[in-house]
């Protein structure tokens, strides 16, 4: 049995007003859910240390958009796993594909932050998922197989026992084009498939979450098909009553 997993990633956006506003109104629709559903925002890492001070004390966990490879050093401008784990993140989003795009990540670096994320008790959501001329090709598996190979090779099937992958076709992606549930059951099951032929019970654990132009309207079809275990939400998740109602579509 799967706990569904609704987390919200901020991205770029925030100020201290609007952070402490919406953490505050996200607290009690947690704690509501708590039983049921995991609650979580991915904040960028200069508002981390806030949410920590805000969120403590309710079910509302947190994490980071991204994580370095390295635990410390000369790499400026760069959040290691040990400071985010320090401030009390569960998870850290990598490979999301806006760093697979503008910063160049590729399948092998991603799978590198996903295993120092991991050896840093935090839990990595892997984000795979293809591009609309991929899509159009019929080559989705191939990319997201290629995207899921990488870090079987550096870190095992088994790692899975402690991770969340989030399924997000690039072309849904803030572009209010949410892939229908039925486009995004067939994608998840072919994943838990994947995953299955090396290691059955370690495919039938996994959260896989739907990300996408996810939002309250869409998210309840697509909360019910067997492989969701949620969403990974951008821009719906910076609007407490919206991300509200899709924490309540996953109850
Ligand atoms: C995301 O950033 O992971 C995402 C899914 O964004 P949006 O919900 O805005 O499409």
């Amino acid at each position: 049995m799967r706990k569904p997993l609704v987390m919200g990633n901020w991205k770029l956006n925030g100020t201290k007003e609007s952070v402490t506003a919406l953490v505050n109104a996200l607290k009690a629709p947690a704690d509501k859910a708590a039983a049921k559903v995991d609650v979580a925002v991915c904040a960028p890492a200069v508002f981390i240390g806030m949410v920590e001070d805000l969120a403590s004390g309710s079910k509302l966990q947190w994490g980071s958009e991204d994580c370095d490879v390295h635990t410390k050093g000369a790499f400026t401008g760069e959040n290691s796993p040990t400071m985010l784990r320090e401030f009390g993140c569960t998870y850290a989003i990598v490979g999301h594909s806006e760093r697979r795009e503008y910063h160049k990540e590729s399948n092998e670096c991603v799978a590198a932050k996903y295993k120092a994320a991991q050896e840093n008790v935090l839990i990595p959501v892997l984000c795979v998922g293809e591009s609309e001329a991929e899509f159009d090709a019929g080559r989705t598996m191939d990319i997201v197989r290629a995207e899921l190979k990488a870090v079987i090779d550096l870190c095992g099937i088994e790692s899975f026992k402690n991770a969340v992958i989030a399924y997000e076709p690039i072309w849904a992606i803030g572009t209010g084009k949410t892939a229908t549930p039925e486009i995004a059951e067939k994608v998840h099951a072919d994943i838990r498939a994947y995953l299955a032929s090396f290691d059955a019970d370690v495919a039938a654990g996994v959260r896989i979450l739907y990300g996408g132009s996810c939002n309250a309207k869409t998210a309840p079809d697509l909360f019910k098909q067997p492989d969701i275990d949620g969403g990974l939400v951008g821009g719906a998740s910076l609007k407490a009553p919206d991300f509200t109602a899709i924490i309540e579509a996953a109850e």
